[in-house]
């Protein structure tokens, strides 16, 4: 695997690792290409799952949800694993399939996870945000050309904590300055409690009486679609809702 650093002229780099062309590749179809001039913003994704860059490759060469027989290769031009490694997926030039009817001008960024039912970790978030400023740097873009999928009709797409930092970033706060909080299990443990829900003790270990706790929460406070143990965004807003509601401070 190659290392790399990517810098721009203002000196603004990113540790990341070559994996172009060696990702699982569609034996016919290739990517149609652009200038790197033609870049004019940067979409932001997950990855809806827990799946490393390599699987990711192999499911989106097969037949899937975007194409019925295959992309050329993985559909985006970084990838920032979970513990914040930076992976170049696709050369700049390369028009990928990140977002139907926003491709031609965008660089698809992905992070792994399902990050609308969970939180992304704080390595993730620190190797976003400087792909951001890589990026803006590197094709002279400005704070409103930062984007998440959720922009272009896919609505829960990053998922709520990076949409927080998109339109931070859009709203031109400084990106040292943009505060985010994950809900730490502890906090989750402690809402449930006050809500009668969980009875075990508050240690931060997610094991089988907080995930009941949740599923008994949901089943009763949410819709029966919505019942399936995660304690992710929708969860998160009805736990507050149900507490202001009880009155529970
Ligand atoms: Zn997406």
């Amino acid at each position: 695997m190659e290392k790399l650093k990517l810098i721009t002229n203002e000196k603004v780099e990113i540790d990341i690792i070559n994996v172009i062309r060696k990702l699982k590749q569609h034996s016919t179809k290739k990517w149609h290409s652009r200038g790197e001039d033609d870049i004019n913003k940067v979409i932001f994704h997950h990855a809806a799952g827990i799946i490393d860059i390599y699987n990711l490759a192999i499911y989106h060469v097969r037949p899937n949800h975007i194409s019925e027989t295959g992309c050329p290769t993985v559909c985006y031009h970084f990838y920032i694993e979970t513990d914040g490694t930076i992976y170049w997926c696709n050369n700049f030039t390369d028009i990928v399939w990140g977002a139907k009817g926003a491709n031609q001008n965008s660089l698809h960024v992905c992070l792994n996870g399902n990050l609308y039912k969970g939180n992304p970790t704080l390595a993730q978030i620190k190797s976003m945000i400087s792909v951001w400023e890589w990026s803006k740097s590197y094709f002279q873009l400005e704070n409103k050309d930062c984007f998440g999928h959720y922009h272009f009709g896919k609505q829960n797409c990053p998922g709520e904590t990076i949409e927080h930092i998109i339109e931070s970033i859009r709203k031109n706060i400084k990106t040292k300055k943009i505060s985010y909080r994950l809900t730490s299990n502890k906090e989750k443990q402690i809402s449930l409690k006050k809500l009668g829900y969980y009875g075990g003790i508050i240690d931060g270990i997610w094991g089988l009486k907080s995930k009941r706790a949740v599923y008994d929460f949901q089943k009763e406070n949410m819709r029966l679609e919505q019942v399936d143990g995660w304690f992710g965004t929708e969860t998160k807003k009805a736990v507050r809702r149900v507490l202001e509601l009880k009155n529970i401070t």
